[in-house]
C-alpha cells in the first residue's frame, strides 16, 4: 500500500473474524490494512511460544474444513491449500466412571451409546436422531452463508440462499432449548448421558442443555461428528495462512501497534494508533467485542450482562513425553457430572506432540469455563483460586496421562486477565455470548455500528468459534465491500 492513510478498509484486530474479512476484501481488490496490537495473529485462536514449547492461545478443536465447510469455502476462494485430517473419534469423553469416544459415524455412535449407556431410556435414541436431522439442516443453512439478523435488504438477499423446503426441519426449534427437545423426546433420566451432552454443549455454545438454543445445540453436537479435523500447528497455523493470503492479495498486516482511537471525519474514518500515528480509511471492520469498540470510540466499555458470557482459565503444560504412546489430541474430562458449570468440573484437554528433534516435547493445554468476576478479588484470594484451578485441571490431565506429574517441565496458567491483556477483550470475556434462544439466528446481535463501520468476531452472528467468526468475517467483508461498491468473493 503506497500510503497507509489511503486504505479502503482498516481492519482492527487479527482474530478469525478480522482475518477472514480482510482476506476476502483484499481478494476483492480493496486496499486493506490490518492493525494487530499483539505480535502474532489469531487472537483467542492464535498461539505462542514459551520455554521451548509451543502452545495454542485458546482454540484447539478445528471444524469447518471439511469439503463445503465454512472455513474450507474461505480458503478455497482464496486459493489457499490447507491440509486437514478428519478425526474419528472427534473427541474422547472421560466421564467420572467411563470413557466414551464420540465417533463420526451416526450408526457407530448409536451402537456405542447403547453399549456405554445401557440404562438410558429410548428417548435418547430419538434425541440423537433429532440431532442428526436438525443439526444437518442447520449445517446446510450455515454453509449457505446467511447474514443474520435481517436488518437490511442485503441480509435478506444473502440469506435467501439458505431457504429450501427442508427449512421446516429447523424452523420449529428456533426459539426452543435443547433441554425442551430432550424433554419432548423423552431423553431424560440418565445422568451420565446428560453430562456428556452438557459437557459438549457447554464447550461449543457456553450453555448446557437447559439453556442452550436448540438449533445451536443441534449443530454443535452434529458438527463435532461431521467436521472435526486435525491441522498441524492448529488454529494459529490457519491464522498465519490468512495473513499470507491478505499479503498475497496486496493487503498489509502490521503487528505490535494497535488502534487506540477511532473517529469519523468528513465521510472517512480516522484511526489513531498506539504510537500516535494516524491512518484514514473509507470503512472499518472492528474485530473486537462491543466493549472494545466503545473504548475505540472513547466511551465507557459495555460488558456482557451477568451470566451471559464466560471467561476462560487455561493450564498450559510442557511435558517430557519419552515413551508415551500416541494419544488422541482432544479429551473432554468431566470431574463432577452434577455440576458442570463450576470451573474445573468440565474441561477440554488438548494434546500437541512435538515435532522433529523435539518429538518428545509435548504441549498440553487444558481449558475450563470460569466467571471473570471470580478473579475480581484481592490478589491473595486470586492466587489461591489460581492454585485450586491448576490442581483441578492437572487432575483432569491425569485421567489421560496418568504419570503426567513426573513428566512436567513447564507449567503456566492463563486467567481472564491474561485474555484481557493479550487479546484486548474488555473484562476478559471470551467466546461471545452464551448461545441461548434470545441471541441466536434472527435474534443475534447486529454488527453494523455506523456508516462504513462493522463489527466482526464472536459477539456477532453466529457466535463463538473459528468457524463462527469466519462467517462473521464473511458478512463484515460483504458489508464493507458493498459500502465501497465492490463485489464480495463469497
Ligand atoms: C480457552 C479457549 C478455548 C477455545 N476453544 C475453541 C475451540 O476449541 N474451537 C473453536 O473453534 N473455538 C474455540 N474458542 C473460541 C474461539 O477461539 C473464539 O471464539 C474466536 O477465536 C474469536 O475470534 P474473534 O474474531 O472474535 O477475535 P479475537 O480472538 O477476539 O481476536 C481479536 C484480535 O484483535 C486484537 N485487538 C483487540 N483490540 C485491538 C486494537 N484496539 N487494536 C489492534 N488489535 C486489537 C487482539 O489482539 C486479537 O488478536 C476458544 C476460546 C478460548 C478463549
Amino acid at each position: 500500500m503506497g500510503n497507509a492513510s489511503d486504505a479502503d478498509i482498516v481492519v482492527i484486530g487479527s482474530g478469525f473474524g478480522g482475518l477472514t474479512a480482510a482476506a476476502l476484501a483484499a481478494r476483492a481488490g480493496a486496499r486493506v490494512l490490518v492493525l494487530e496490537r499483539h505480535t502474532r495473529p489469531g487472537g483467542c485462536a492464535g498461539d505462542f511460544a514459551l520455554g521451548g514449547f509451543w502452545f495454542p492461545a485458546g482454540a484447539t478443536v478445528v471444524t469447518g474444513l471439511e469439503p463445503g465447510g465454512i472455513l474450507r469455502q474461505v480458503f478455497d476462494v482464496l486459493e489457499v491449500d490447507v491440509e486437514a485430517r478428519p478425526l474419528d473419534p472427534s473427541i474422547v469423553f472421560h466421564l467420572p466412571d467411563r470413557v466414551v469416544p464420540y465417533t463420526a459415524s451416526h450408526e457407530t455412535w448409536a451402537r456405542l451409546f447403547a453399549r456405554e449407556f445401557p440404562g438410558a431410556p429410548a428417548g435418547y435414541r430419538r434425541f440423537w436422531r433429532w440431532v442428526r436431522l436438525v443439526g444437518g439442516e442447520v449445517y446446510r443453512i450455515g454453509a449457505a452463508l446467511p447474514s443474520f439478523p435481517l436488518e437490511r435488504p442485503a441480509d435478506i438477499r444473502r440469506s435467501l440462499r439458505a431457504v429450501s423446503p427442508s427449512l421446516v426441519l429447523a424452523a420449529p426449534w428456533l426459539f426452543a432449548t435443547v433441554g425442551r427437545v430432550k424433554q419432548l423426546l423423552g431423553a431424560e433420566g440418565d445422568p451420565a448421558a446428560d453430562a456428556l451432552i452438557d459437557a459438549l454443549l457447554l464447550d461449543a455454545t457456553g450453555a448446557t442443555a437447559a439453556g442452550c438454543s436448540a438449533v445451536q445445540g443441534a449443530i454443535a453436537l452434529d458438527l463435532y461428528r461431521r467436521g472435526c479435523q486435525w491441522v498441524d500447528g492448529g488454529t494459529g497455523a490457519l491464522a498465519m495462512k490468512l495473513v499470507r493470503a491478505i499479503r498475497a492479495s496486496g493487503g498489509t498486516v502490521t503487528f505490535g501497534n494497535g488502534a487506540a482511537r477511532l473517529r469519523q471525519e468528513g465521510g472517512r474514518w480516522s484511526v489513531r494508533l498506539d504510537d500516535g500515528s494516524i491512518v484514514t480509511a473509507l470503512a472499518v471492520v472492528a474485530n473486537v467485542p462491543p466493549g472494545g469498540l466503545d473504548l475505540l470510540l472513547g466511551r465507557p466499555p459495555r460488558l456482557p450482562s451477568a451470566g451471559s458470557a464466560w471467561g476462560a482459565f487455561v493450564l498450559h503444560l510442557g511435558i517430557d513425553a519419552a515413551a508415551l504412546e500416541p494419544l488422541h489430541p482432544f479429551h473432554q474430562v468431566v470431574a463432577d457430572a452434577g455440576d458442570l458449570e463450576t470451573a474445573g468440573n468440565n474441561c477440554l484437554v488438548s494434546i500437541y506432540p512435538g515435532r522433529g528433534d523435539r518429538a518428545n516435547r509435548w504441549s498440553i493445554s487444558v481449558s475450563t469455563h470460569v466467571r471473570p468476576e471470580a478473579f475480581a478479588v484481592p490478589p491473595a484470594e486470586a492466587r489461591r483460586l489460581r492454585c485450586r484451578l491448576e490442581a483441578s485441571l492437572l487432575a483432569a490431565v491425569r485421567r489421560v496421562v496418568p504419570d503426567v506429574d513426573r513428566r512436567i517441565l513447564l507449567l503456566r496458567s492463563a486467567t481472564p486477565a491474561t485474555y484481557q491483556r493479550f487479546t484486548g477483550r474488555p473484562g476478559g470475556f471470551v467466546g461471545g455470548l452464551r448461545q441461548v434462544p434470545s441471541v441466536v439466528a434472527l435474534r443475534a446481535p447486529g454488527r453494523r455500528a455506523g456508516r462504513g463501520l462493522v463489527l466482526a468476531g464472536d459477539h456477532t452472528f453466529p457466535g463463538q468459534g473459528t468457524v463462527g467468526t469466519a462467517l462473521s468475517g464473511i458478512n463484515a467483508a460483504r458489508d464493507v465491500l458493498e459500502y465501497l461498491d465492490m463485489e464480495a468473493p463469497l
